[in-house]
């Protein structure tokens, strides 16, 4: 212990300091909103008190706060492998391992880089399964079969080697070889990756999880067409997700760029609504699109990856960070390790900012929403959405605020209710 106290610099007191913030921050909301949901357990709040029945309101409160409890263990968790890598050694080992096999820099490189991201998967799969098999299960949603849960997290595992693989090549590359400006270069090879994935994963990585079909009633089907031939859009692009062969929650989500752009029903969510509904649901859908928020959402994370690139450009060169971080042997892929295990550490008070504006989009597809179909039917539909898949009526208002990509019920249904005719 004598040894690490005495390697302990500035900024690992910094790094320490932000962490532990963080961390407490987390756990206060956490706290906060088991609290206020047991408050309302007793009660269905009074703008849903003839929608929702008592039963469907206390387990959404139950499912809320199971499923809050095991979020701070893995809070905690992650903190201590953070600390285990960082101060703890662990990086140094791992990079001491890799050196000994005595490969090309940019191999050592990219054997470090996977080996975290395999034991980060490894670490998140005990997580997984208490979610799927014990939550899940328990509040009748699950519908994922071990063996598919088994299959799901290979496939995944082989995609985050494959991508994660040519991802930390090209970027390493660049900075070995590109300059004093690698950075630069390391963000036009970020963009293109993201590019290509924005394209590649509705054709190529979803298929290989999902079965995607066309939408076969014909009722939905001609309602569908029609709101988006009115709004300029091609009914090529709208699928029906098998979502049932894992959970019984239903949702609906659109992706792409360009031409290729497409929306993506559940099957759960066209069984549990009504053909005015689905409609309604699509309305918001094409909301989104209306306002651009997939192209706004890549600027947005453009320029904060081009800072961040920046950083790490100037951090390459600095001692204090590697060994504030507890390693010894400063190489650049060390520094894009440190950075990315780093930077949430930092950046967490940025959380409630995304979700805000995250936040935001979402009241603008409603409004979009509410001008093309009626804003009553899109109640309706959330309302079904809300207790089929126990979403709470009562979140903590802070809690909501950090952590929520969605406005909570309470608010969305009020803000609907003031643009019915
Ligand atoms: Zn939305």
């Amino acid at each position: 212990m004598n040894g690490l106290a005495t390697s302990l610099n500035e900024f690992s007191w910094l790094f320490l300091g932000f962490l532990a913030t963080g961390i407490a921050v987390r756990l206060w909301l956490a706290q906060r909103h088991i609290d206020h949901i047991g408050r309302y357990r007793g009660e269905v709040p009074h703008a849903f008190r003839t929608k929702i029945s008592l039963a469907d309101h206390q387990k959404a409160a139950d499912y809320t706060v199971d499923k809050t409890r095991l979020g701070r263990w893995e809070l905690l968790t992650e903190a201590i492998v953070l600390l285990l890598w960082t101060l703890g050694g662990g990086l140094d080992l791992l990079d001491g391992a890799w050196r000994i096999l005595g490969l090309p820099e940019l191999a050592t490189g990219i054997g470090v880089i996977l080996s975290l991201a395999v034991v980060g998967a490894l670490l998140d799969l005990p997580f997984g399964a208490y979610r799927t098999f014990v939550i899940e299960e328990r509040f009748g949603f699950n519908r994922t079969a071990p063996g598919l849960f088994l299959l799901d997290h290979v496939k995944q595992l082989l995609l985050l080697l494959i991508l994660g693989g040519i991802l930390a090549a090209g970027v390493l590359w660049t900075l070995m070889h590109a300059g004093d400006l690698w950075w630069l270069y390391a963000w036009v090879l970020w963009l293109v990756f993201s590019l290509v994935m924005v394209w590649a994963f509705p054709v190529l990585i979803a298929p290989l999880f999902n079965r995607f079909t066309a939408l076969k009633d014909e009722e939905v089907r001609r309602r569908v067409e029609d709101l988006l031939t009115r709004n300029g859009l091609s009914s090529r692009g709208i699928f029906v997700m098998d979502g049932s062969r894992r959970s019984g929650h239903g949702n609906a989500y659109f992706t792409g760029l360009g031409a290729q752009k497409r929306i993506v029903f559940f099957d759960t969510l066209i069984d549990q609504l009504a053909t005015d509904e689905v409609e309604a649901v699509l309305a918001h859908e094409i909301g989104h699109f209306k306002h651009h928020h997939i192209g706004k959402r890549i600027l947005l994370t453009s320029a904060l990856s081009l800072a961040g690139l920046a950083l790490v450009g100037w951090l390459v060169q600095q001692d204090w960070f590697y060994q504030g971080l507890g390693v010894t042997h400063p190489s650049g892929y060390m520094a894009l390790v440190l950075f990315v295990l780093a930077l949430p550490v930092f950046t967490f008070f940025m959380q409630p900012l995304l979700a805000a504006l995250s936040r935001r989009h979402e009241f603008q597809a409603d409004d979009f929403a509410a001008r093309q179909a009626d804003a009553r039917t899109l109640i309706r539909a959330l309302v079904k959405l809300y207790a089929e898949n126990a979403s709470t009526l009562t979140p903590d208002p802070i809690y909501s605020a950090f952590h929520d990509s969605h406005p909570p019920a309470p608010v969305r249904v009020a803000h609907l209710s003031s643009q019915a005719p």
